[in-house]
Order: C-alpha cells, then structure tokens, then sequence
C-alpha cells in the first residue's frame, strides 16, 4: 500500500503543476485537514518559506469548512488578554465581567483595564439597548415614480403576508418593521427583523430573499428585485443610516466618576478629561467632518469581537458612536458624567464565528456562550457588556490624553527594548 506522505506529496506536485486546483483539496482527499496540509505543503515549496507557526492550531478544519472558511492552510494567532472586573448594571448583563479582549496593541488593555478600575470603584456602568434589529435593504426597480408609490402602499398593506413568508425560513427570525426609500424609480424596503441570539446577517439574507421571491411573483405590478442588498442596510460600510436608524443593538450607557477617583485612578481632574472630550471628539471629529464623536470605540469593538467570534469587518458600523460628558457639582464635591452611545453594534453569541473553539471559550467567561435561556438574552448581554467596555476604554484615553501619558504608555507597554521612555 502507497505511504499517506507519498499520496500527499503527489498532490502537492499536482496543484504545482495546476493540475488539481486548490479549492478541489477537500473533495479529492475527502478531509479538509490533510487539505490544509497539501495546500500548506504546496506553499512552503513554491515560495521557499516555513508555515509551522500557521500549522499550529487546535481548529479542526472539517468542522469550519461549509462554515466559517475556504482554502484553509491553518491559523493566525492573536494574543488574548482580559480586563476585569468591570461592574455592568445593564437590563441583562448584571455583575462583575471579566472581559476578552483579542489585541496586538500593546498599552490597550491595560488602558482599559484601568478604566474598568475606575468604572467599578464608582459604583459601575449603567447600561440600555435602546433598539434590536437586524436589517436587510433589498432594492427593488419599477417603470414609474407612480409605480414605486403603488409598490411601496402594497408592502404596507401585505406587512402580515411578508412576515409569514419571512418567518418560514428561521425559528428565531422576526419581520418586526420595513422601512420604504423612494429615488426616482428605485425603491428599497429596509427589512428589520429580530434575530434571537444570532448577530443574524445569514439569517436575514435567507429571509429577505424569500420575500424578494414573494414579491415578483404576487404584486400585480410589474417589479424586478435588483439585488436582495441594495446597499442601505447598511452592512459593513460606515453610513447615516445605521447611525440614525440603528442596526443590530443600539446601546446607551453611562457612569458617574467622583473627582477623587479620577484624581487617584486615571491621574487628572473630570474637568480636564471633560475638556479633551468637548475639544477632541466634538470639535475636533466636526472639524473633520466625523460621522462619529468618540475617541477609539473601534479598538474595543474589534477586540472583543475577535476574541469572542464575531464578524470582524462590522467593527465599521459597530464602532460608530459619540461620547458624552457633563461636569457636575454636589455638596462642594465635583464629578465626570459620561455617557456612550452606540447606534449600530452587531453581536451574537450564536453562528458565524461564535462556534469556532477559542471564541466560544471566551464567551463562556462572560457566562454567554452559545443561546440564552430566552431566544436573544446573550446577545443582549454582550451588547451591554461590550458598551460597557467601551466606556472604560473612552475614559481611561480621555484621562490619558487630559494628563499627557497617551505616548509614554505606548513606549512603555508597545515598543519592549526598543525606544527609551
Ligand atoms: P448563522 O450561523 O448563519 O445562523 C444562525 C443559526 O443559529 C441559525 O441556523 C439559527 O436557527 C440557529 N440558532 C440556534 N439557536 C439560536 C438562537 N438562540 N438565536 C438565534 N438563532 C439560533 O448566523 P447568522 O447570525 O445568521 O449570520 C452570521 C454569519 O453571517 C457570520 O458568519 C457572518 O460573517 C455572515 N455574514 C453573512 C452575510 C450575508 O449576506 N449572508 C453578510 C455579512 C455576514 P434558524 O435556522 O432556525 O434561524
């Protein structure tokens, strides 16, 4: 019998020779592993290189493919730390949480590990998802503006058909609302659903396309679905829309630091953290012409979002948000009120990446991983905890910037051996 390596090694001459193509690996071979592994193989002879660090992971490619890749050659490691605790007082989330947070940043954890610190010590973060919504945007053309009023009225009229016909295609998926945009001849009906636990991207697409279906076949007029995303959605872009509208969760939340915390704990005064906030992330993000007011919402949201699965690309409308923040005087003592508000966080604890093992580890120290006991409970959760997060991010930069520690932190915690405080 032929050597397993002889084999293997035959197909990595095959796809050097463009024989076999690299997406056929799994068929031919029956097994996404040794897949990964010729295509790997193939790599290291054509270029010269070792992948050995790329080949050391604990994911087993039969479960992720037809999930969550294609063409795998391995894993891209990235370091893991934890802040915590953080005392969160959302409507779901309620306690101390210690949270993941998936970084090569170095000084970021820490930052927010101390305002994590700062948050707690003052009594925590009160925290509330405003909005729960999914949406989807199919974009729909007709012959006439008279036409596209007609079809607008009808969807109006046929909301309880659509919602049947949507709902036939998920167990947790709920049309709740469809939100009609009007140009010239173009009409999109901005699908809202609720999606349980699920972040709900796949879940929506499959629904919106059933209603698509739907309605090129039952409205007496004549329409043609262009595209079952039409770009106001809005997904993975930065938009108005999303800020207005909301998408996914919107999420409010605040806290109220006393001046001696801030003195002890983030090194300068709330009026000072007050003033970088009011001259940096309104001025400065106006100036700019920002459609966001906040000082690094991205760099939680993309670190919680990596450590716990979610769909990396939607820190773009996730990280959207504005930071608010009064100074108030009571009984002769002084505090910093501070509020953040994010319109558009999309998060689940179910599907898409939240399945893989090193997520669903990180989700499990939240106490959140996989569904709720109630449909939408974790997902809920995690939108608290992250707009939690968040806030102790914003302040410890704010204090950070008001006292003038930002570079020396970076120095200290990014640049080991390198550059000199
Ligand atoms: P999904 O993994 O496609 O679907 C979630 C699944 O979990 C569904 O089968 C759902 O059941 C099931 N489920 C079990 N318990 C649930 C609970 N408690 N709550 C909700 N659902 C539950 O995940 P998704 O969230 O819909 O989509 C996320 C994926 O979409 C990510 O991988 C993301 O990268 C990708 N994505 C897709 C698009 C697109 O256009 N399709 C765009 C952006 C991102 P049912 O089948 O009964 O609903």
């Amino acid at each position: 019998m032929r050597k397993n390596s002889d084999r293997l090694e035959e197909y990595v001459e095959k796809v050097l020779k463009g024989e076999v193509k690299l997406h056929e690996l799994d068929l031919v071979l029956g097994n996404s592993n040794l897949a990964a592994l010729v295509r790997r193989l193939f790599l290291e002879k054509k270029f010269g290189v070792s992948l050995s660090a790329i080949a050391s992971t604990i994911i087993d490619f039969e479960e992720a493919v037809g999930r969550n890749i294609e063409n795998p050659i391995g894993a891209i490691q990235v370091p893991l730390g934890i802040i915590g605790p953080l005392l969160v007082k959302g409507d779901y989330a309620k306690g101390e949480y210690y949270v993941p947070l998936a970084t090569t940043e170095g000084a970021l954890v820490a930052s927010v590990n101390r305002g994590a610190y700062a948050v707690t010590l003052s009594g925590g973060a009160r925290v509330k998802v405003l909005f729960n919504g999914m949406t989807r945007a199919p974009l729909f053309k007709v012959e006439s503006i008279d036409e596209a009023v007609r079809l607008v009225e009808w969807v109006k009229e046929h909301f309880m058909e659509l919602k049947r016909v949507a709902e036939s295609t998920t167990r947790y998926g709920r049309l709740v609302d469809v939100e009609p945009y009007i140009l010239g001849n173009n009409v999109w009906l901005r699908l809202v659903f609720t999606t349980g636990d699920a972040m709900g991207m796949n879940m929506v697409t499959i629904a919106s396309t059933k209603i698509c279906e739907y309605i090129e076949k039952e409205y007496p007029g004549k329409t043609v679905c262009v595209a079952v995303s039409g770009n106001m959605c809005v997904d993975k872009k930065p938009s108005l829309i999303n800020a207005l509208r909301g998408r996914g969760k919107t999420v409010v939340a605040e806290a109220v630091i006393p001046e001696e915390i801030a003195l002890k704990v983030l090194k300068t005064s709330v009026e000072d953290i007050h003033e970088v906030n009011l001259r940096k992330n309104w001025l400065g993000s106006s100036r700019a012409g920002s459609i966001s007011y906040n000082a690094h919402y991205a760099n939680i949201v993309a670190a919680i979002f990596l450590a716990t699965g979610q769909d990396i690309a939607q820190v773009v409308e996730s990280s959207i948000g504005y930071t608010w923040t009064e100074v108030r005087s009571k009984n002769n003592s002084r505090s910093l009120y501070i509020t953040v508000t994010m319109p558009s966080l999309e998060v689940g604890t179910v599907g898409g990446g939240t399945r893989l093992p090193t997520q669903r580890e990180a989700l499990s120290i939240l106490g959140i991983a996989g569904g709720g006991e109630k449909p939408g409970i974790n997902a809920l959760k995690l939108a608290e905890i992250i707009a939690a997060t968040v806030l102790a991010g914003e302040l410890s930069l704010l204090a950070a910037l008001a006292s003038n520690d930002l570079a020396k932190a970076h120095i200290r915690l990014g640049r080991k051996g390198e550059v000199k405080e």
